[in-house]
């Protein structure tokens, strides 16, 4: 009997839904099994789009205190109508889901709502029913919050992402819990919104893995807005009551614990991958330490046929990291040759300003005996940036001290995150700090710090 598809996608998120769409456009019969209402993953329900719309909608809100009236622009009366700012919000994501069910629709993917299982090689059963046949199996299943011991999520008082982005009224104090690009994100939300906030991490600098200068100058930045931080410490427990959260906090190294009181408490300590329920074990799909599904240049696990893509397999946990991942293995499928390079995908943080990176950072060339030079320009100098009000920040480029070649850059700064995209597309070609110095930029341009950058790799900046 001939198999009913030629792949089917577990999990419709960034990974899954792109995969699918572009195995059909190569010509394959698909199908995505998804058990969510909605297509779109984490991303499009629970991550990526709901939080951009409030880090917008909070963003407008908090520019209508001081830094309209910098411009003479007074606003008198503005109010918060927070349940109409999340109606928005819900808005905008039941728009993109339910777009994703069109492009399905147009593209002849079946989408099978329910749970998938892996119940052989070439068999998937979806809520446990009779299994369907199939050539290959693509996993995206992506992952979910990482739990801290001691700290019960009851998306109430004590909330994952999830729940903050679905609070009913804003906390006078919360407590957000890990400073990665999550917890600051939110946390930047509702302190726009009238929250107080204080972040406990348990490093000594927030963002990790991002470039050390940036980390400061970030850090000083929240600062200025008002962001409170516990560095160096950390969270063993948490007792919640009808009136808040008490917290015992303690220096990461251990020492005297101290409480501290939140009206709502946010658990961002990480995401891990998601496998529940697909019958990885019975199969023998071999999984790393930190459960994370491994596979081969081809996407493949060691159970041929069983290929996998997104936050479920190593790499960055990001959403067109997992959309690339996704292209990439179906058209392996089919026989094309391309790949993704991991060194050279964005890592954007959506807070004012913001913050984007791509390639190494100073510590990891440093790590790796690579000879560089750096060129930085702030925004300061940057006639656009002043024209608009938005000065905070810089632009940081590394190139390779022989070749030139751009291995990193990272800035802070207003629209920092599509900025970023220039200096992916150079690094994409391989290009050098002078190709982007001699690039002509328009102005008055925020990307003319970049190119500013570029040409203080070589010393030789204009506007400093
Ligand atoms: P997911 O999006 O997690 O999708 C997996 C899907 O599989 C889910 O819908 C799940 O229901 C389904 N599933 C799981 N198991 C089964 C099963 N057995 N059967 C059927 N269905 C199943 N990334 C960015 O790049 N930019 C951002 O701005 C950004 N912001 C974020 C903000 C927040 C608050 C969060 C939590 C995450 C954010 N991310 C962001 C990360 C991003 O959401 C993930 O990297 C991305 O969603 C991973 O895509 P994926 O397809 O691998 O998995």
């Amino acid at each position: 009997m001939s198999n009913a598809y030629d792949l089917i996608v577990i999990g419709g998120g960034p990974g899954g839904y792109v995969a699918a769409i572009r195995a059909a456009q190569l010509g394959m019969k698909t199908a995505c099994v998804e058990m969510r209402p909605t297509l779109g993953g984490t991303c499009l329900n629970v991550g990526c789009i709901p939080s951009k719309a409030l880090l917008h909608a909070s963003e407008r809100y908090a520019e209508m205190g001081e830094h309209m009236q910098a411009w003479g622009i007074e606003a008198d009366g503005v109010s918060l109508d927070l349940r109409k700012m999340m109606t928005k919000k819900d808005d905008v994501v039941a728009g993109l889901t339910g777009g994703i069910a069109g492009l399905f629709k147009k593209n002849k993917v079946d989408w099978l709502q329910g749970r998938g299982e892996i119940v052989a090689p070439g068999k998937v059963s979806i809520d446990g029913g009779e299994p369907i046949e199939t050539a290959n199996i693509l996993i995206a299943t992506g992952s979910e919050v990482t739990p801290l011991p001691g700290i019960n999520i009851d998306e109430e008082r004590i909330v994952s992402s999830t729940g903050a982005l679905e609070l009913s009224e804003v906390p006078s104090e919360m407590v957000v819990i890990g400073g990665g690009v999550i917890g600051l994100e939110l946390g930047s939300v509702w302190m726009r919104l009238g929250a107080n906030v204080t972040v406990i991490e348990f490093q000594e600098m927030l963002l990790p893995g991002m470039d050390t200068d940036v980390r400061k100058e970030f850090k000083k930045i929240l600062t200025k807005q008002g962001m409170s931080f516990r560095m160096g410490q950390k969270v063993t427990s948490a007792e919640v009551s009808d009136t808040g959260v008490a917290l015992s906090v303690e220096p990461a190294v251990g020492g005297a614990s101290e409480t501290l009181t939140a009206d709502v408490v946010l658990s961002a300590v990480g995401r891990r991958p998601y496998t529940q329920g697909l019958g990885l074990d019975a199969l023998g799909v071999a999984v790393d330490a930190r459960g994370f599904i491994d596979v081969d240049h081809n996407y493949q696990t060691n159970v041929p046929g069983i290929f996998a893509i997104g936050d479920v397999i190593k790499g960055p946990m990001l959403a067109h990291k997992a959309e690339e991942d996704g292209v990439v293995a179906v058209e392996r499928l089919a026989g094309q040759l391309p790949h993704v390079d991991y060194n050279l995908v964005p890592g954007i943080v959506y807070t004012a300003p913001e913050v984007a990176s791509v390639g190494a950072t100073e510590d990891q060339l440093k790590a790796d005996g690579i000879s560089y030079r750096v060129g930085k320009f702030p925004f300061l100098a940057n006639s656009r940036a002043r024209a608009v009000g938005h000065t905070d920040g810089f632009v940081k480029m590394l190139a390779d001290a022989t070749t030139d070649k751009v291995l990193g850059v990272h800035i802070v700064g207003h629209d920092a995150g599509t900025m970023i995209h220039e200096c992916a597309a150079v690094m994409e070609f391989g290009g050098s700090s002078e190709d982007i110095a001699r690039t002509c930029h328009g102005h008055p341009t925020l990307n003319e710090a970049i190119k500013e950058a570029a040409l203080a790799v070589d010393k030789r900046p204009i506007h400093i």
